[in-house]
């Protein structure tokens, strides 16, 4: 479980607000029926399970937790809404948790702060929770320089984080996906298959003789070499299509919706490429390549594993050359 909230920030956020948030209204939903309030204990015990349900749907798979945060911020925005309308100022305090947390729960900014003012309109203009005009004036003030600093604040920490995540998903050499990130696509991809069917086909490649290269014309001219291949591959990569470092020499491409015939014949293509891109002050570099197509119920390992096996029967058979896994 911590496993899959560390890997997931929006996941984490989302469960960490909305599960204690839950908890907490729950427990207020006791204390009203307690209080024999049992409007209030109503709608608080509604709130809170409609955030359980909502975290539960997130659970579920990484690809829901947008919508959950979405989700969950409807909740929010009716929630303080009714609480301020059934316990009056009481209940408009609720709305600035509503604020911050919306602007954390979703990572679409607009709709929250879209939903936040649209609340805090409602509220001040349309509800009855004040008993003066200075009040609704302090409310109308407080709330919207709330909703103005989360809105700013979240915006930063999110480009923030797009930097970092960017930093810490590529390899500064070749510029493609390092392996983690490719651990991580290959298990979105293998799902997207489960659900749509839709073809998926990796291409692993690994630079032929490569230690020649380091060894005859340096290390210098060997990270030229690598430079230039990824360089060349990423023009014949799609916008669906991932291109990844696998380690070393060797390079994996993630293609979707390409069938395993089809993703051969893009790997023959960068196999051809290859050679003429590759010739220069240290002789020609070829490429040799295993395609693997998914397989229904196998693992990220096994589908690369197959694509390996092709891959050695490509060295094995002579180099610069492509095979297609069984
Ligand atoms: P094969 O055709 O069987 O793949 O032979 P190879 O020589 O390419 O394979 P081997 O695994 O023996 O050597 C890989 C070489 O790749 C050894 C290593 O020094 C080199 N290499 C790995 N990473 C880098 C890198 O970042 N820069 C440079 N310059 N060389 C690298
Ligand atoms: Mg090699
Ligand atoms: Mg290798």
């Amino acid at each position: 479980m911590w496993k899959k909230l560390l890997a997931d920030l929006q996941l984490s956020i989302l469960m960490l607000v909305g599960g204690m948030s839950s908890a907490f209204i729950a427990a207020f939903s006791v204390y009203r029926f307690y209080n024999g309030n049992v409007k209030v204990g109503v709608l608080d015990a509604t709130i809170s399970l409609a955030m359980v349900i909502t975290l539960q749907y997130a659970w579920r798979s990484p690809l829901h937790a947008e919508r959950a945060g979405r989700a969950m911020v409807l909740v929010n925005v009716v929630g303080a809404i009714a609480s301020s309308e059934l316990l009056g100022v009481t209940g408009a305090f609720w709305m600035y948790l509503a604020i911050v947390a919306n602007c954390f729960i979703t990572s679409n900014l607009s709709y929250a702060t879209a939903a936040n003012t649209l609340m805090l309109l409602v509220i001040a203009f349309l509800g009855h929770s004040f008993n003066s005009t200075a009040q609704q004036l302090s409310f109308l003030a407080t709330s919207g320089l709330l909703t103005l600093f989360s809105y700013i604040i979240a915006g930063r920490l999110s480009e923030q984080q797009a930097i970092l995540k960017r930093q810490a998903s590529i390899d500064p050499l070749t510029g493609a996906y390092n392996r983690r990130r490719m651990e991580e696509e290959m298990h979105l991809a293998i799902e997207e298959y489960t659900r749509s069917r839709m073809p998926m086909a990796i291409i692993l490649m690994d630079l032929d003789d490569f230690k020649n290269v380091n060894d005859k014309h340096g290390h210098e001219a060997g990270d030229d070499v690598l430079a230039s291949f990824a360089e060349m591959v990423r023009g014949h990569t799609r916008q669906v299509d991932r291109f990844f470092r696998y380690g070393g020499e060797e390079f994996l491409m993630l293609a979707k919706g390409l069938s395993p015939e089809e993703a051969r014949h893009l790997a023959e293509k960068i196999r051809c490429q290859a050679e003429s891109a590759l010739t220069g002050r240290h002789g020609t570099v070829t490429v040799s390549a295993g395609v693997a197509g998914v397989m229904a119920g196998e693992s990220c390992m096994q589908w690369v594993a197959r694509a390996d096996a092709a891959l050695y029967a490509a060295k094995q058979s002579g180099r610069n050359r492509v095979h297609l896994a069984d």
